[in-house]
């Protein structure tokens, strides 16, 4: 994936976020404060508005941008987790013309890693790393098996799935969700879906 697609696909997401987000902040109004899906679009939206200015920029400028955007446009956690993740990816893929699936894997790891810093958090605990964890081991574990990246994006999205689902199962201990405490079981969280709609944005560019 070079430039041109990765800004299609920001694209798609921002437009994607903007067609869930009262969804979004529906599920966040359960077990949060009803912020999540407005967050993000405004986010997503502030976003959207400096793509056509990083067009002959590389891979790399582009998620930087997206991440310092976000970080600075949207309230509540999401966003300078999100942020965060997005710039991380940025640096990972620093001096690249193109995104290959290894590329991609070795972003998204230094994403999480950058996300469990600056949350404190891990898998387990109901977050948007509930579906981000698994989501990529699978597309680590399927692209070494058979080095086919639609299966292996189609495989990271079902594990992403698994994950809302898991989160459905277990209590928050971090986020807002968690001074709720066993009373976040049943509800599905806000960032881990929001999470899955962005992997299946990618895996359809794929
Ligand atoms: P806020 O909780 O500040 O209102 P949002 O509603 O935009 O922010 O985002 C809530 C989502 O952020 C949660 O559903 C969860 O996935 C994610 N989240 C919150 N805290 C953390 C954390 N410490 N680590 C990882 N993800 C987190
Ligand atoms: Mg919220």
């Amino acid at each position: 994936m070079k430039t041109e697609k990765l800004i299609a696909v920001v694209r798609k997401i921002a437009e994607k976020i903007e067609s869930e987000k009262d969804f979004l902040t529906e599920l966040d109004n359960v077990i949060g404060d009803g912020d999540h899906g407005i967050n993000l679009a405004r986010g997503f939206g502030e976003v959207e508005k400096k793509l056509d200015a990083l067009a002959d920029k590389e891979p790399a400028e582009v998620l930087k941008s997206v991440g310092m955007t976000l970080v600075s446009t949207v309230g509540g956690a999401s966003g300078p987790l999100y942020g965060t993740g997005f710039m991380k990816m940025g640096m990972a893929l620093k001096g690249k013309e193109e995104i290959r699936t290894a590329d991609f894997l070795e972003a998204f790891q230094a994403a999480i890693e950058g996300i469990q810093m600056r949350g404190k958090s891990t898998k387990g605990e109901k977050t948007m790393l509930d579906a981000m964890i698994p989501a990529k081991e699978a597309i680590e574990k399927a692209w070494k098996e058979d080095a086919d990246a639609i299966a292996a994006f189609a495989a990271g999205i079902a594990a992403a799935k698994e994950g809302v689902e898991f989160t459905k199962t277990i209590a928050a201990t971090k986020g807002r969700a968690s001074y709720l405490g066993d009373r976040s079981i049943g509800h599905q969280d806000p960032g881990a879906t929001s999470f899955t709609m962005m992997l299946e944005i990618v895996g359809d560019e794929v």
